[in-house]
């Protein structure tokens, strides 16, 4: 028994360099889980540090090996297989931590993203809203915020049926997001209805970005013929109204109000138009 246990510990490096060779799968695993963001570095340090002590495990395993006149062999061998056990153990709860990580940040992702548009939905542009307005009346920044319509949006649905709307409105969110800034925020307000936040942006900026989207958004076929089965191109328009924050403005609901209004001017003076709120009579920005 005494013997048994003896050869057992005797072993144990190689177990440990075998462990080593095993934790080779879930570092590369790790490698590939990695959580994009600011982190991703540290978690690049940590697979490299892990390798590094896999390779030097394994070296200073077999150069023990090869010196037999060693007189604590079991007490060495014991160390080794517990070294390699701890990076082992190690790897597999990092490669968890990354799957959790990611899992998570997924998650964070949908909770604020309309699953339709892949625009921010209702709920991210609320607490947004209330940010940025808190940061304008606080330190009385430039702010302005755009109220986005598609005009006649229904005889799309109608003529064409509900499933091209969809397609329409997801090619609309795509097109309206690469043409913002990263500091904007565009947002489904609801239905066919967007909300754009531009901080640090007074109205007049503002009006010209609302012009700038309304152009390209004319020109952009939403669905081309390929696509569409009577083999006729869909192009929308949209009316948008632009509101500025101002110190007569004294919460979000006024201001959204204020481009709710603006926008209906717009709908009111033909559709496909931008409105100021703020100037009497409202102005038509012209972009070119
Ligand atoms: P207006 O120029 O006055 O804005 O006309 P409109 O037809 O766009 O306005 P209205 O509010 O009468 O209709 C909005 C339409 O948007 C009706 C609704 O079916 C459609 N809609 C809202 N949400 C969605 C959606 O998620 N998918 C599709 N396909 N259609 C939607
Ligand atoms: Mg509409
Ligand atoms: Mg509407």
């Amino acid at each position: 028994m005494n013997q048994l246990f003896y050869t057992v510990i005797n072993y144990l490096d190689i177990v440990g360099i075998a462990l080593l060779i095993i934790t080779l799968i879930p570092l590369r695993k790790l490698m590939h889980e990695l959580p994009h963001g600011s982190i991703r570095k540290l978690w690049q340090i940590l697979s490299g540090m892990i390798l590094f002590f896999i390779a030097t495990y394994i070296v200073i395993a077999l150069q023990f090996r090869t010196q037999n006149d060693f007189s604590s062999k079991e007490i060495v061998c014991i160390v080794l297989f517990l070294g390699s056990l701890f990076v082992f153990l190690v790897c597999i709860l990092s490669l968890q931590t990354a799957r959790d990580i990611k899992r998570i940040y997924t998650l964070e992702i949908e909770n604020i993203t309309d699953p339709l548009m892949s625009i921010s939905n209702r709920r991210h542009l609320d607490q947004k809203l209330e940010e940025e307005f808190s940061k304008a009346a606080r330190y009385g920044l430039a702010f302005s915020i755009l109220m986005i319509d598609i005009d006649r949006f229904k005889n799309v649905n109608d003529t064409y049926g509900h499933d091209t709307g969809d397609i329409v409105l997801k090619k609309l969110g795509i097109l309206i997001n690469a043409l913002i800034r990263e500091t904007d925020t565009v947002a489904r307000h609801g239905g066919e209805e967007m909300m754009l936040l531009c901080p640090l942006t007074d109205g007049h900026h503002a009006a010209w970005l609302a012009e700038r989207l309304r152009c390209e958004i004319e020109k952009c076929v939403m669905v081309s013929s390929d696509m569409e089965k009577e083999g006729r191109e869909i192009l929308v328009t949209v009316s948008i109204g632009v509101a500025e924050f101002s110190s007569d403005v004294f919460c979000v609901t006024d201001l959204v109000k204020r481009a709710d209004e603006a926008m209906y001017q717009a709908k009111g003076e033909g559709r496909n138009r931008v409105c100021v709120y703020g100037n009497s009579p409202y102005i038509t920005e012209t972009y070119s």
